[in-house]
């Protein structure tokens, strides 16, 4: 190769062909610019509920696989040489954070693939910008074994998901940047799409989705919605957990904060006495009192807990235990994260609602 003809091909490369992952190969093994045949990104994530957002965010330029299961729970799951082995050729690996998943530096880090190391731009912490809520105030651990750094479960807020989508959008645009505009374009139908299921479409062209979700954040909305008399308009999932408003909600696991939190409605206690430790019998009685004591409707879990004491709670009560996915999955029919987000509100209100 002549120097001419390198100077160019160095050109090309960095006008076109910046992203390894973004070549394509014409049959001569020639470098070619364009999108036909062009290579994907390849993401790896911890979570199934990331994989969905990158793929949302991703589109067509994105191949995804998600390294656990929805019956699986996030914070223990077995680092194995398979799933080193399918982070391997990652380009790109997504894990959640907040020390969520500890297996996923086991795996990041037996795959030997350079490109997802911590510091790497293939290595995107989704959480990344989120408010953490029940952040130790002091350095032991006292929110139990697994929530050191505050709680983990971010994307179970509409709000967060946006955020969590923001954070794969700039990590892609920066590995694809040829790609960069359709994964901005991406990132704010996904935006648009989370406004219009949480405050409904007639709000969100009224006031945009932005400042709705910054009253929202403020613990604002409402009032600001009656003070203008727009109450009516709200729509979407907020409009529809209504009814859960100032209801105490018993969970097993500190899984619901950010549910809660958006949704307004309380955790007055979990049936786990910390993170990660099962419930003594002592710790069970104070909770069936509690549940009397405030008129619990709902004890609410993830559906890889188990069951014995909510099972326990709910026959002794007569409250509703629900145990539901809080990730997506064709193993627990949910196939998105709108669909999660659906059947969470839906299984809380009906539950709330027929309570004898
Ligand atoms: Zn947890």
């Amino acid at each position: 190769m002549n120097t001419k003809t390198t100077l160019r091909t160095l050109a090309l490369s960095s006008l076109f062909l910046a992203p390894v992952p973004a070549l394509a190969r014409s049959v001569d093994g020639e470098f070619a610019p364009g999108t036909e045949g062009i290579e994907s990104l390849e993401v790896v994530t911890t979570l199934p509920v990331l994989a969905d957002i990158a793929k949302d965010v991703g589109g067509e330029f994105i191949h995804v696989a998600a390294l656990s299961t929805p019956n699986q729970d996030p914070h223990y799951v077995q680092p194995t040489p398979v799933l080193m082995q399918k982070a391997r050729g990652a380009d790109v690996f997504i894990e959640c954070g907040l020390q969520l998943e500890l297996w996923g530096e086991k795996v990041a880090a037996g795959s030997g693939n350079p490109k997802i190391q911590v510091g790497q731009p293939g290595r995107v912490i989704a959480s990344t910008g989120v408010e953490t809520l029940e952040l130790p105030t002091i350095l032991i651990r006292e929110w139990g074994d697994v929530h050191p750094y505050g709680n983990p479960h971010v994307w179970l807020d509409p709000l967060n998901a946006k955020i969590l989508a923001k954070n794969i959008a700039e990590a892609f645009s920066k590995l694809d940047a040829p790609h960069a505009d359709a994964y901005r374009a991406n990132l704010a139908e996904f935006e648009h799409r989370i406004d219009v299921a949480l405050f409904g479409a007639d709000l969100v062209d009224e006031i945009g989705g932005r400042k709705l979700a910054r009253l929202s954040k403020g613990g604002r909305l409402e009032e600001y919605l009656e003070h203008r008399g727009l109450s009516e308009m709200l729509g979407g999932w907020l409009a529809k957990a209504a009814p859960l408003r100032g209801r105490p909600i018993v969970t097993y696991h500190k899984t619901f904060i950010y549910l809660a939190t958006r949704f307004g409605f309380e955790i007055p206690i979990e049936i786990e006495e910390k993170p990660g430790i099962p419930p003594s019998a002592k710790q069970r009685d104070r909770v069936l009192k509690l549940i009397r004591d405030q008129g619990v409707h709902t004890i609410l879990q993830a559906v890889y807990h188990d069951r014995t004491a909510g099972t326990y709670l709910a026959k002794e009560t007569g409250a509703h235990l629900l145990s539901e996915p809080i990730d997506v999955g064709e193993d627990v029919g949910i196939p998105d994260y709108f669909a999660l987000m659906d059947n969470l509100v839906s299984k809380l209100v009906e539950s709330e609602s027929t309570h004898n």
